[in-house]
């Protein structure tokens, strides 16, 4: 058996839910704890997260504001009660200058039309796609409180990166990774990429370290930096962590310092799904009706088969606990932070659209630009991240048991 459908099989014994595989149209117990945990979470508290990371501008590793944005993370997981927060330091890499890279590329520049083409992870990109050159000119801010704010360059040099754990009651040695990167570029306020995710992991452990939850397993909340520029923090943090799973320290203490992995979601971009660009090469200012939560996995990562069930479960608790926007699953993850993990352990990511074939299209106009600013995004948008907070939430208490005392 594997390890995840262990988790999943368990899941009868310790959660008063339906049972894995029974259609999501059954009633929902009327005490599904479940239920009210996801009842937890909320549109403002979420928004005003978001707001709160904003105020650390772009949040470009290796800058004092990115070391003040890791602070401020540790502050609010300690205020929730995630006392456990711990940190990683890691050497980053120095991202490019902008005298090395084009500036100010016109965003609205259609670059193709209807020929099928290679995108990331193995995905295709089809229609209309819009180029996705990322902004590395701080001139081109157009808010100048906020340009000086973004004026500090990155350099090179150790930097930290914090987590938190919920220990499990029963069983905690064994834990599931949820994860989001805090740091950004573009010279905005990175809220879309990645205030949104990072927002999204604080929110859940907020609800998770509620006084009056338990859970049987293991949680760690984990906001990697530097993923902008190498996925620095979380290959340290997997370079350094991955040899303790599962070993008391100190023995006899009954504390797991490093609980084994039973699965690691990550969260990047989650507001922004306005679908393909049009024949002009604008892009609808409005959240599609139809917009939806991208759960994805990687087809050639060796967990891909246990990966490919976890996004189902996913799926499913998608449907059962999410108030607003449906969730789909893609097989072509990448170029995100579970990529480090994906054959250690079943990895996926959720996000706004498909990495590949859609944000690597240039559906998202604001993705690494000025304009991702908090102000940029309608309570559509931010419903769309809830949504898929309220996904995870209720996979991962679901999988974790979770209950109320
Ligand atoms: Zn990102």
């Amino acid at each position: 058996m594997t390890r995840l459908a262990k988790g999943i099989c368990s899941l009868a014994i310790v959660v008063s839910v339906p049972a894995f595989g029974q259609p999501a149209s059954a009633p929902l117990s009327t005490n599904d704890p479940v239920k009210v945990l996801v009842s937890r979470l909320d549109l403002e508290k979420y928004k005003a997260t978001i707001k709160g990371l904003t105020q650390f501008g772009d949040r470009l590793q290796g800058t004092e504001r990115n070391r003040r944005a890791v602070d401020w993370i540790e502050a609010q997981l300690k205020r929730y009660g995630c006392a456990n927060v711990e940190r990683v330091t890691f050497i980053s890499s120095v991202p490019p200058q902008p005298s090395q890279q084009s500036v100010g590329t016109p965003p609205n520049s259609l670059i193709a039309t209807g020929e099928i083409r290679s995108g990331v992870g193995g995905s295709r990109l089809r229609g209309v796609t819009r180029p996705t050159t990322p902004n590395n000119d701080p001139a081109a801010q157009p808010n100048l409180a906020l340009r000086a704010l973004n004026s500090e360059p990155s350099a090179s040099g150790p930097q930290d990166e914090v987590y938190c754990t919920k220990v499990g009651a029963t069983r905690p040695d064994e834990m599931y990774i949820v994860g989001a990167h805090m740091d950004g570029r573009g010279f905005g306020e990175a809220a879309n990429d990645n205030g949104s995710g990072t927002a999204l992991v604080m929110e859940l452990a907020r609800v998770f370290n509620s006084p009056d939850v338990v859970t049987e397993r293991s949680i760690r909340f984990a906001l990697w930096n530097n993923e902008e520029f190498g996925y620095d923090g979380s290959r340290a943090y997997v370079t350094q962590r991955s040899p303790l799973q599962g070993k008391e320290g100190p023995p006899g203490s009954g504390k797991y310092p490093e609980p084994r992995w039973l699965g690691m979601i990550q969260h990047d971009m989650m507001l922004w799904d306005h679908g393909m660009p049009r024949p002009d090469g604008t892009v609808s200012p409005e959240q599609r009706p139809e917009a939806d939560v991208n759960i994805e996995f990687q087809s050639i990562s060796k967990f891909a088969d246990d990966a490919m069930k976890l996004a189902f479960f996913f799926r499913e608790a998608n449907e059962k606990y999410a108030t607003d926007y449906p969730a789909a699953i893609g097989n072509h993850m990448a170029n995100t932070d579970s990529v480090l993990f994906m054959d250690l352990v079943p990895a996926i990511s959720l996000r706004e659209s498909e990495r590949g074939m859609q944000i690597g299209a240039g559906w998202n106009p604001h993705w690494h630009r000025p304009t991702d600013v908090y102000s940029t995004y309608s309570d559509k948008d931010f419903r769309l991240g809830l949504n898929a907070a309220q996904t995870t939430l209720g996979a991962i208490a679901q999988l974790t048991g979770a209950m109320l005392k």
